[in-house]
């Protein structure tokens, strides 16, 4: 989820500002941007089982699971704990580590679950 670049970014940035001098807005911005980008790292969680994830998703963070690509599954969870499949990422071929989070099956992808509002 972190880029790189981004991170690169804010440090040149907020270094460069340091030299120029007094733009305190624009480096206050830049420290809260990095401020949410840790917020993020830290909602993001992988949950091998039901339980864990019940628990991960009551405290309302983005929780990894290893899913079979069954759609009943995913309506299986949804159900069980109010937390939806929102998709897995097209970015990164990420692999499975483990079996299916509810069924037990073979996974066969990462999946990403958040609470349904
Ligand atoms: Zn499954």
């Amino acid at each position: 989820m972190i880029i790189d670049d981004d991170e690169d970014f804010a440090f040149a940035a907020a270094t460069a500002l340091r030299h120029i001098g007094h733009d305190v807005k624009i480096e206050l911005d830049i420290l809260s941007a990095e401020k949410s980008k840790n917020k993020l790292d830290s909602l993001l969680v992988d949950a091998y089982d039901m339980d864990q994830l019940k628990v991960y998703m009551d405290a309302r963070m983005i929780v990894r699971v290893n899913w079979c690509g069954d759609p009943d599954c995913a309506y299986n969870i949804k159900d069980m704990v109010s937390g939806e499949i929102r998709g897995t990422r097209w970015d990164v071929n990420e692999e499975p580590t483990n079996v299916c989070v509810l069924c037990r099956d073979e996974a066969k992808y990462l999946a990403y679950v958040s609470r349904t509002y």
